[in-house]
């Protein structure tokens, strides 16, 4: 029998139609509860912590990334594992945040939500609710199977700082294009043992102070100066540039002169590909080697989410700027691989 902490902040799985307008707005746990009365015949002591305002997830905030971390921190020897209840659209964003915000994590911060409020007959939310708190139950030796922060979605266990929300319709919901499941739901569950962080024998530490002065770049054909100046000269300290490609950007003067007089300022640019899938490999083309010699710092396979919330983080530590960026391309939580 293991101790789980549900905490709830919200997204479609309790949520309800407002009889009026028919839009699905958050509603309070016992919507949860009185729909899955399967919880009570799990082996498991569940405990529920609600957040106040219970939200639409795309309100999250790097505050509400605070409070979970601090939730956790406060709780974390009572319990054996931790469940988040949280909106799909944002997920990974909270997944990736607090990847980096609980360093050696050694119990499950398992988050899982649903496509489908729970009160509806062909909800995925039961499935996704229940399995999610089994995984955060699951020992061996004693010791936890998945001692990271990961999403369980659509009978899939992925890493929180891999995955990425690629499909609005579909149950399955997400996808780890650049790291393997670490576990998958059949009749039996199969925990891939090669892909799960080993159990971190440091003492948790929480990091909760984020930094949220980042602006992003997402290049297109066509984009002008103005857009590029805006952004770059925008109040910031990093920019997340999104590249073509293995990391490829025009080489045009005025497009490459911006970058380093912004590199110069004592700005930060990250490189990281409107690819999902691959990693950026700055000096492969020509169209890349420019960006490496001026100081573009390579996210490797980062998605959007962890390379957002790694910066915040790095940011929020208050080292100077030349630390972060030396620090940004290190696998710090399994968020990248270097190449
Ligand atoms: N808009 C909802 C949310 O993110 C969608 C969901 O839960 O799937 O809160």
């Amino acid at each position: 029998m293991a101790n789980i902490l549900i905490i709830y902040t919200g997204g479609t799985i309790g949520m309800v139609h407002d009889p009026k307008t028919g839009v699905l707005f958050p509603f309070d746990f016992k919507q949860i509860k009185d729909n899955v009365p399967e919880l009570q015949r799990l082996n498991h002591q569940l405990t529920v912590h609600s957040f106040d305002p219970i939200i639409d997830s795309s309100d999250m905030n790097p505050g509400i990334w605070v409070d979970i971390a601090k939730l956790i921190e406060s709780n974390y020897e009572q319990y054996d594992g931790f469940v988040v209840l949280h909106g799909s659209d944002t997920m990974a964003f909270t997944s990736s945040a607090l990847s980096f915000m609980l360093e050696g994590l050694a119990k499950p911060v398992v988050l899982t939500g649903s496509q489908l409020p729970i009160d509806e007959i062909r909800t995925d939310a039961k499935e996704n609710l229940i399995t999610a708190i089994m995984i955060a139950a699951e020992k061996h030796e004693g010791k936890a199977v998945t001692p990271e922060v990961c999403i369980y979605f659509d009978y899939q266990l992925l890493r929180g700082n891999r995955a990425t929300k690629y499909n609005s319709a579909k149950f399955e919901a997400f996808q780890s294009p650049n790291y393997p499941l670490l576990a998958e739901a059949g009749v039996h569950f199969s925990f891939f043992e090669t892909y799960i962080a080993k159990t971190s024998n440091k003492p948790l530490k929480v990091h909760k102070d984020l930094d949220t002065s980042i602006a992003v770049l997402k290049l297109y054909p066509g984009i002008n100066q103005q857009m590029v100046d805006t952004v770059l000269q925008s109040d910031c300290k990093a920019i997340i540039m999104e590249t073509y490609g293995a990391g490829n950007t025009s080489t045009e003067a005025w497009f490459l002169n911006a970058l380093k007089k912004t590199i110069d300022s004592g700005k930060l640019i990250l490189d990281i590909s409107q690819c999902r899938g691959g990693s950026v490999e700055l000096g492969r083309y020509e169209t890349s080697r420019q960006l490496k010699d001026m100081g573009v710092v390579s996210g490797f396979d980062m998605t959007f989410e962890a390379a957002v919330t790694k910066l915040m983080f790095l940011l929020g530590s208050g080292k100077p700027i030349d630390v972060v960026a030396r620090m940004l391309p290190l696998n710090l939580r399994g968020e990248l691989t270097e190449n």
